[in-house]
């Protein structure tokens, strides 16, 4: 037999083997993904670090070469990362807030007509908080003059000290609901914890979950008992995936109606606030069938990169932008630094025009 033949009759030896792998792999993968099933119903974490040392332990044992143990248990590493990512992407594929198709999208419809993920692009604008009737008024005069239809009413403040201005509460709200009835808005205002929502339904169109609170599941749960819309905005350091259980934990308990925000993460940049995650709305965008809108304020903590910000947002596919407005931001209570003028806000209305 010429070394030709040889080869040859090797080669199919190797390919034939292949195709056992291949199907061996397949099989295996089925068997992984009946077990990721029943993790998913007992509510387990899919990976099992301790489960994962004892087959390379096994394996290390009946290893008789000629492959060293180090290289079994790299082969093997792979299969189980590839294993892992398949129960977690298969858990993903079933829940609520997952995009199912690519044209489904949810749609809020609000009471004074406006409308979030239609495919529009819509405007969150106001101060950052309520701070005094004759700002609100000046602030909702300005926006409606440039079409907002849902105006912040922060009412409750989340600071970082606790010795900073805290909002101004209830009243706060009555003043929000106010100036939003006299120009035909909808009003929404950061909820802190789940005993508020008897007291804030009297007032708010959209309730909203700020950063600190996204992973409150059980305020997510209770603004999944109610029939209004909720802005749930990402945490400081959340995970796309993390966010989107978030999101889930509201939906699950019954209300469709989440509006997801992108507001920046917080990574070692120090020159913007928080760094805006712009990929991370695409990847939402084409994960989720929730409209998702882009916090060009918080994400900046800055005014003067509002316009590119905005553009940005708008070219990534998102159904709209926040923007904190104030009549007087050098002199606001808080976040003084990024919000913008209304000359500003103009400004920027202006440019969102000519994109259009
Ligand atoms: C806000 O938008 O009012 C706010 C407090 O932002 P975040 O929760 O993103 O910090
Ligand atoms: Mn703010």
């Amino acid at each position: 037999m010429d070394h030709q033949q040889s080869l040859s009759e090797l080669r199919a030896q190797v390919d034939d083997i292949n195709m056992q792998i291949l199907e061996l792999l397949s099989q295996r993968a089925r068997i992984v993904s009946e077990i990721g099933k029943i993790h998913t119903a007992m509510g387990n974490a899919h990976y099992d670090p301790a489960r994962e040392a004892e087959m390379l332990t096994r394996l290390q044992q009946a290893n008789k070469g000629p492959f060293s143990n180090q290289t079994i248990q790299a082969l093997f590493r792979e299969i189980f990362r590839a294993s892992l990512e398949m129960e977690e992407q298969q858990a993903r594929a079933k829940i609520k807030v997952q995009r199912k198709s690519a044209d489904e999208r949810t749609i809020i419809q609000l009471p004074n007509g406006a409308v979030i993920g239609d495919g529009g692009f819509q405007l969150v604008a106001g101060p950052c908080a309520v701070e005094s009737d004759e700002q609100m008024e000046e602030a909702a005069a300005a926006l409606a003059a440039r079409g907002v239809k849902i105006i912040r009413g922060m009412a409750f403040k989340p600071r970082t000290s606790p010795y900073e201005f805290q909002g101004m509460g209830e009243t706060g709200l009555q003043i929000a609901r106010r100036v939003a009835d006299k120009y035909n808005m909808a009003i929404t205002s950061e909820i802190m914890d789940a005993s508020q929502i008897p007291m804030m339904m009297d007032y708010v169109d959209i309730f909203w979950v700020g950063a600190r609170n996204m992973q409150n599941s059980f305020l997510l749960k209770a603004l999944g008992k109610i029939d209004r819309p909720v802005i749930l905005k990402r945490g400081l350091a959340a995970t796309l995936e993390e966010f989107l259980y978030s999101a889930e934990y509201i939906v699950a308990s019954g209300n469709p109606n989440v509006i997801l925000i992108e507001r920046g993460i917080r990574t070692f940049e120090k020159w913007t606030r928080n760094t805006l995650d712009i990929g991370g709305v695409a990847v939402l965008k084409l994960e989720s069938h929730l409209p998702i809108i882009v916090d060009i304020s918080h994400s900046a903590g800055r005014r003067d990169i509002a316009k590119p910000l905005a553009r940005v947002a708008k070219a990534s596919g998102a159904d709209g932008l926040m923007v904190e407005v104030h009549p007087n931001p050098p002199v606001a209570m808080s976040d003084a630094k990024q919000q913008l003028s209304i000359p500003e806000f103009n400004a920027l209305m202006d440019e969102l025009v000519e994109l259009a």
